[in-house]
């Protein structure tokens, strides 16, 4: 046995009800996306639009799969048939691409504003200004086929504890800023993905409602 079903099993019990775990199986191939299937695990993520078509069509189909990855205008038409949530909006462009796709196939789908938060300069995503920016042109409500779902975010990649939940908690405020600003009445503005294997708890400790886990399911 690799492990796998253990280690979900020991994850599982530090993560609350009312939080969503997410497996994210980019480096994994499908035997090991099997065995965690096989534990219960049912929601997996994946970082390039050909993997997840391929993984998708390999697996079980009650599995939800959401993209975790940057994503290319020109993938969109691969996955919009099935993908559950995509995390890594970080233009209206995309998002009004994202719309004709989901139009297309007769779907409404989930999608995050992915917030660039961590002081590398490599990761993508909107400033918070940007996304406040985008939001206030209020183009998005005209977008029939895709549903904002809340907001998604990388912590920096240090030990330093504490800035990583400065981070985490800035997402928070903005998101709950947002929500009182555009989703008010909505029950569907409800997620944040934030936090990996290295900071989930401090993740959760700060608002987040989905944790993308990887290398700690995967590799133990
Ligand atoms: C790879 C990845 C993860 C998981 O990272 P681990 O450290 O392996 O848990 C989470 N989110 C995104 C966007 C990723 O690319």
């Amino acid at each position: 046995m690799s492990g796998i079903t253990e280690r979900l099993n020991a994850i599982r019990t530090t993560i609350p009800e009312g939080v969503c775990l997410l497996a994210i199986s980019k480096y994994y191939p499908v035997e090991a996306i099997e065995e965690a299937y096989n534990a219960g695990q049912r929601d997996f993520g994946e970082n390039k639009a050909q993997d997840l078509v391929v993984k998708e069509q390999a697996l079980p189909k009650d599995i939800r799969w959401h993209f975790t990855g940057h994503l290319q205008s020109n993938k969109i038409k691969y996955i919009a048939p099935f993908v559950y949530m995509i995390h890594s909006i970080d233009s209206l462009q995309l998002l009004k691409e994202i719309n004709k796709h989901g139009a297309k196939v007769g779907r409404k789908i989930n999608c995050l504003l992915q917030i660039h938060i961590a002081r590398e300069e490599s990761k993508f995503g909107f400033t918070p200004d940007e996304c406040l920016a985008m939001l206030e042109k209020e183009e998005w409500k005209e977008l029939q086929n895709i549903e904002i779902r809340g907001l998604m975010c990388m912590a920096s990649n240090t030990d330093d504890m504490s800035q990583v939940r400065d981070e985490f908690s800035a997402v928070k405020n903005l998101f709950d800023h947002i929500k009182e600003r555009w989703f008010a009445q909505s029950t569907s503005f409800d997620t944040i993905s934030a936090g990996m294997s290295g900071d989930y708890i401090t993740a959760m400790e700060c608002g987040s409602t989905c944790v993308r886990i990887g290398s700690s399911i995967f590799e133990g």
